[in-house]
C-alpha cells in the first residue's frame, strides 16, 4: 500500500503511519489504522523527552475531518513507553492540521488509571 499520500493527507508526522484502512460503504464511513515504526523513539506527552516504547499499547479512536465522500476515522496503535518522572503512559500522538497548528487528539487519556 502507498501510504505516503494517507499519511500527508491526515497530517501524520514521522514516524506515525497509516498502517491500513477499511471502508463501510454503507455508512460512508473510512477507518485509517495508524501506527508507529518499529523501533522509534516516542515522547512523553508531559515532559516531551523521548523513550523507547515497551511492548505494551492501547487503541484510541477518534473521529477526524472528512475523507473526501466518507466520515473519517483514525484507529491509533499507541505504545505505552516508561518516562522516569511520569511512569507509564501512552506516547505523544499528534497531527499537523497545516503550518501553524497541531492538532492533539486524546490528552485526558494521558492519564493512565
Ligand atoms: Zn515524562
Amino acid at each position: 500500500m502507498d501510504t505516503e499520500l494517507f499519511n500527508r493527507a491526515l497530517g501524520l508526522v514521522e514516524p506515525w503511519t497509516v498502517s491500513g484502512y477499511k471502508i463501510d460503504e454503507d455508512k460512508e464511513r473510512i477507518t485509517f489504522f495508524v501506527e508507529p515504526e518499529e523501533n522509534s523513539l516516542l515522547m512523553c506527552p508531559h515532559c516531551k523527552e523521548s523513550y523507547a516504547t515497551c511492548n505494551d499499547y492501547k487503541i484510541f479512536d477518534f473521529d477526524y475531518l472528512s475523507f473526501f465522500k466518507y466520515e473519517c476515522c483514525l484507529e491509533v496503535r499507541v505504545p505505552l513507553l516508561t518516562c522516569i518522572e511520569h511512569g507509564k503512559t501512552p506516547a505523544c500522538f499528534y497531527i499537523k492540521l497545516n503550518k501553524y497548528s497541531e492538532l492533539y487528539p486524546f490528552p485526558e487519556s494521558y492519564k493512565l488509571k
